[in-house]
């Protein structure tokens, strides 16, 4: 595979945007360039276009190089950017899994991306030969997420590596839940898989959802790419700083994590046990697939309790289904009380 004859080729032959700055290389003392106001306020400079402090510190916890990480205002940004740099609006077709994340369709809608779903097994695990049938020119991208939100599940390794080695375009594995697993993530293998780039979050295990952080790692000449075409100050300075802040703080955030998928194994055994929940599907991140009897009726009773979960049951697969995050031990404990309730 080659990454060029994957790229669009306005991609390709674009000039992307470059500021003053960007170009500077030494150590600047008057910034007279961007029109921006002179006056401290905290946030009177534009950010770091390249992100690259964060990058160090990011590359050096996960042993990669900056060149080989791209930052996006949350992975929706960097799902977008991916899609718009490999995609060719009504000719090319991205190929993901169902059920699974809903941005990657709507992402591909948006941009006039045509698309092909391919449907995850009895087990919600993958089917190798599926995604790989029939492969032709324009299927530029599969989408494949693990462990799968709203299924819970991590997809079976080797079927993953088997579609990896086997897919003639780019695989982008979503591993915004990763933190809650045992499974190492696939970001040591980028060596291996030039064609894989993997998408992890702020949003989840690490607490920081509103800063809007995601991130991309793959082989430097794909970021190159994504790159050129993302909005130059897509990261601000607030989440810039901030982030590095929680970096350092790994230790709570790890207990926050152990802590949750204690939790996950408490709710998940008491709800079993309640008459009409039909299945607590098994979970490898911090929510639950739950099956329930009357599952819309049981959505609206929780929400008339102020409770919101979220209904999937109109995913392929998830009849019946509602997802629940796992809360702290309180917020738990009101769950679990007024599925009680509802049922009695
Ligand atoms: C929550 C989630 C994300 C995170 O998206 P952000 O834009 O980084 O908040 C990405 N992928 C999946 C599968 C998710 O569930």
């Amino acid at each position: 595979m080659k990454v060029e004859e994957l790229v669009r080729g306005n991609i390709k032959s674009l000039r992307p945007f470059s500021s003053a700055r960007a170009e500077y290389t030494g150590d600047a003392k008057v910034l007279l360039d961007a029109n921006e106001s002179p006056y401290p306020t905290d946030y009177n400079r534009y950010p770091d276009p390249h992100q690259k402090e964060l990058k160090e510190i990011i590359g050096s916890f996960l042993n990669i190089q900056t060149e080989e990480i791209i930052l996006g205002n949350g992975s929706d940004e960097i799902i977008d950017l991916i899609v718009r740099t490999f995609c060719t609006p009504s000719h090319d077709r991205i190929r993901f899994i169902q059920p699974s994340f809903g941005m990657y369709e709507v992402v591909a809608d948006i941009n006039d991306v045509g698309k092909l779903a391919i449907q995850l097994d009895e087990r919600f695990d993958l089917n190798v030969e599926a995604c790989l049938s029939d492969q032709q020119s324009i299927d530029k991208l599969l989408f494949l997420c693990s462990p799968n939100n709203p299924t819970g599940n991590l997809l079976t390794e080797e079927r993953v590596i088997d579609v990896i080695k086997g897919w003639k375009g780019l695989v982008i594995m979503d591993e915004a839940y990763i933190e809650y697993c045992e499974r190492i993530s696939l970001v040591h293998r980028l060596n291996e898989f030039k064609n894989l780039i993997v998408l992890q979050t702020f949003s989840k295990a690490m607490g920081g959802a509103g800063l809007r952080l995601g991130m991309g790692f793959a082989h430097a000449e794909v970021i190159q790419y994504l790159n050129k075409i993302k909005p130059p100050y897509n990261i601000n300075s607030h989440t810039q700083i901030k982030a590095k802040t929680f970096l350092s703080q790994r230790d709570i955030i790890n207990q926050r994590i152990e802590r949750t998928i204690l939790e996950r194994v408490r709710v998940s055994e008491i709800l079993s046990e309640i008459q009409g929940i039909e299945r607590v599907f098994p979970s490898d991140t911090n929510f639950l697939l739950v099956r329930c009897r009357e599952h819309l009726a049981l959505y609206k009773f929780l929400c008339d309790a102020g409770i919101i979960v979220r209904d999937r049951s109109q995913l392929h697969g998830c009849q019946q289904c509602l997802r629940i995050t796992i809360g702290q031990d309180k917020e738990n404990d009101v769950l679990i009380d007024s599925v009680k309730k509802f049922y009695t």
